[in-house]
């Protein structure tokens, strides 16, 4: 077991028992006090976060001899990223250590104390990183079999190459937002059946539950990362919304795939929790049938049990819980994912993201978008203020949300909000 794992740690700053970031968490993000005017490195614990830059420069990690301690006082992650896995785990350990609840270095310095901890209402979260890459794949099976069933063959809802090959798309970089970051219904091209195309506002708006992983290590052009070594490449993982304009999307994706129906805006969670944070919570892949070709082939317990949910809130109204889904259920891991965006050499880029697909499980109520949960619009879906949707309307917050629970200890994401305002 990796010691910060330990189930029996406690720290000296209280965390409810509900909280997402225990001490076992400890997920890096960068945030902003209110009252200052730059972004720097920090992580979570409970409902405070702590200054990673202040850690450095009162002293408090002088004995890890950081090749570079300004990487803190950065407005993005990739520098510390930069540094290496052993750097990611020795401050891991490091911030670990500091807050367990019988280490008074810290605990019992009042004056630091004010320098590093902010309460969480005390800041603004920013995008983690700089993201240089963002790939979507199309990894649940149910997902993928539900859009084919509606979409095409009931009787033959999956494309020949889906079970050989983890299908994916290009995605926009530009457009990916932090969590609480609002953002204008898109206008585009929709074509009404038998009619031309107009132009207007999209009438499908979609969320998609996805989580994604951000690379944690630079490869170069021709070198390809296998399976057995991908987790030397990832830093971690935030939930991540795909927003989607089915309307925009069903006219322009032929044959070319996902364009503007998708890059209008993509949501993460601001915080991102390590592998080494998830570790407790692996779990065994599904079996692929038939087997795939040896660059794919994993061994080990590959998926994450994460639990996932989806709600949806009304403009001044309480939230409803639409979807309620788990990561593992995905078909291919995230090992698969990166050995095959590598595989013909591509080179991938510390910050990139990977996003799973949508994360549809086999119930209903388990569906990780509208499309599937109101099945093409032909079951709308009853909130708790008695309204009904089968897309999503303007003023309505999506909020997802994302945890691992074992042994009392829950590790979770936080949450990944955001609200849609009326077309510009
Ligand atoms: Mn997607």
């Amino acid at each position: 077991m990796i010691a910060e794992n330990n189930p029996a740690l406690q720290s000296w700053i209280e965390v409810s028992s509900q909280s997402d970031f225990p001490i076992q968490n400890l997920p890096f993000g960068i945030f902003q006090p209110k009252a200052a005017d730059y972004g720097r490195v920090g992580v979570r614990i409970g409902d405070h976060v702590i200054d990673l830059s202040m850690l450095v420069e009162l002293g408090y990690f002088d004995a890890l001899n950081l090749e570079d301690p300004t990487v803190f006082h950065a407005g993005a992650l990739n520098d510390f990223i930069a540094l290496g896995r052993p750097v990611w785990r020795a401050v891991r350990a490091s911030v670990s250590k500091l807050l367990q609840h019988d280490q008074p270095l810290l605990r019992d310095n009042e004056e630091d104390k004010k320098q590093v901890i902010y309460p969480i209402s005390e800041v603004v979260m920013h995008l983690p990183v700089i993201v240089n890459d963002y790939t979507d794949f199309y990894s649940s099976i149910e997902h993928a079999t539900n859009v084919g069933t509606m979409f095409r063959d009931p009787n033959n809802a999956l494309l020949p190459n889906w079970r050989h090959l983890p299908v994916g798309y290009h995605g926009r970089a530009s457009s990916i937002i932090v969590s609480g970051t609002p953002f204008h219904r898109p206008k585009g091209q929709i074509k009404p059946d038998e009619n031309p195309p107009i132009f207007s506002a999209t009438q499908r708006l979609d969320f998609e539950l996805e989580m994604a992983f951000v690379v944690g290590k630079d490869t170069q052009l021709g070198e390809s990362v296998s399976t057995q070594t991908a987790e030397e490449h990832i830093f971690g993982m935030v939930l991540f919304n795909d927003w989607s304009a089915r309307d925009i999307q069903k006219w322009e994706y032929v044959p070319l795939g996902p364009f503007l129906g998708k890059s209008f805006a993509s949501t993460i969670s601001p915080w991102i929790v390590t592998l080494d944070a998830l570790e407790p919570f692996r779990t065994s892949p599904p079996v692929q049938e038939p087997a795939v070709l040896d660059y794919l082939k994993t061994t080990g317990n590959t998926n994450f049990d994460i639990q996932l949910t989806v709600a949806i809130q009304p403009e001044g109204q309480a939230e409803t819980i639409v979807c309620e889904s788990n990561f593992k259920y995905m078909y291919w891991s995230i090992h698969q994912q990166l050995a095959h965006q590598t595989v013909n050499g591509c080179p991938v880029t510390i910050g990139d993201l990977y996003a799973s697909g949508t994360i549809s499980g086999k119930e209903a109520s388990s569906y990780g978008s509208m499309l599937e949960l109101a099945w093409k619009g032909t079951k709308p879906l009853t909130l708790k203020d008695g309204t009904t949707r089968k897309f999503i309307q303007d003023h309505d917050t999506i909020i997802m949300r994302g945890w691992a629970e074992k042994e009392g200890v829950r590790i979770g994401f936080g949450e990944c909000t955001g609200k849609v305002l009326p077309t510009k």
